[in-house]
């Protein structure tokens, strides 16, 4: 048989083998799956609850204002996905509380964390940085991301494991100007990763992170809406345009899929070419 013949044979076999089909679809399924993203009512965290959705989890999106949740409860219900809302400011123990038992209450069960929450109150120099701003960034960003997880752990046991997934950034690998605390703190989620893998792989919870560069969101509009920062930005870029929040929804998904079942403990940067190593 020559190479074309071949090809074609596979080709065809690919095409008309319900098997092949049934299995890529049943592995990047999320049907029966109850999902917390959290800061989901916007940008990243909102265009992951619609990935998550869309791959048939049930999601449970919150924010700090009760006004940002109904309207992200209403969008997501109107593209039939199935959805419940609550308020949670990630910064605060017994909102991260109220937000786990909801949806135990409404769900019977978590299977995936998505710690996406952030903040970040402080450009300028590193060194005219204050306690006050080390303290705010670090307890939202890096120690609510280990406590929502510490909350949420004995319930995926208890499912016979789960998936949980930190959003990092690309100044995670590389400091950005004028954001010197947020940066560390980025880092800091890098290490998190690895340090929970190894302790929750004997539960079957896969843990990871994703570390995205110049993303299109209300986060990040200090810096698209200059052109000259921008530009600078495009030199360091493969994919000459700015992320869009479904590309990062898609990777998240993919990583809480059974398509990633053999993935633990890594971080996937999605940042249109930056070169990220730390
Ligand atoms: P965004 O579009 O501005 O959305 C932020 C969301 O977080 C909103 O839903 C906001 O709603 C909620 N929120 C803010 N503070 C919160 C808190 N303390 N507790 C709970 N919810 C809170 O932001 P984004 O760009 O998608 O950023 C999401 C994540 O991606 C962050 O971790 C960020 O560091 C990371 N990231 C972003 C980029 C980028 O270029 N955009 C790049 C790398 C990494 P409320 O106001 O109602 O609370």
């Amino acid at each position: 048989m020559n190479c074309k013949v071949m090809l074609g044979s596979v080709f065809r076999c690919l095409r008309t083998s319900p098997v092949a089909g049934k299995r890529s679809m049943s592995q990047s399924s999320l049907a029966g799956k109850v999902a917390i993203v959290t800061a989901s009512t916007d940008g990243i965290g909102l265009a992951t609850a619609q990935a998550l959705g869309k791959r048939g989890a049930h999601v449970v999106v919150s924010s700090r204002r009760q006004a940002n949740v109904d309207k992200a409860v209403a969008l997501l219900q109107g593209q039939s996905i199935q959805v419940t809302g609550t308020t949670c400011n990630v910064g605060i123990g017994a909102d991260r509380e109220k937000l786990v038992q909801m949806t135990l209450d409404q769900c019977g069960g978590i299977d995936i964390l998505v710690s996406n929450a952030a903040v970040n109150p402080f450009f300028g120099n590193i060194m005219d940085s204050t306690e006050d701003v080390w303290d705010k960034i670090l307890s939202v960003n890096v120690k609510s991301a280990f406590l929502m997880t510490k909350l949420v752990v004995p319930h995926m046991t208890k499912r016979g494991g789960g998936n949980v997934v930190f959003v990092s950034s690309v100044a995670g690998y590389q400091p950005m100007q004028a954001l010197g605390p947020y940066s560390v703190s980025k880092t800091a989620l890098l290490g998190l990763t690895r340090a929970l893998a190894p302790e929750l792989a004997h539960s079957n919870i896969r843990v990871n992170c994703v570390a995205p560069g110049i993303i299109k969101t209300r986060f990040s509009s200090a810096l698209w809406h200059n052109e000259d920062i921008i530009d600078e930005f495009k030199k360091m870029l493969s994919i000459k345009r700015l992320g869009e929040p479904e590309e990062i929804g898609g990777v998240i998904a993919f990583l809480c899929s059974e398509e990633a079942s053999y993935i633990t403990g890594e971080t996937i940067t999605v940042t249109g070419g930056i070169n990220c190593r730390l």
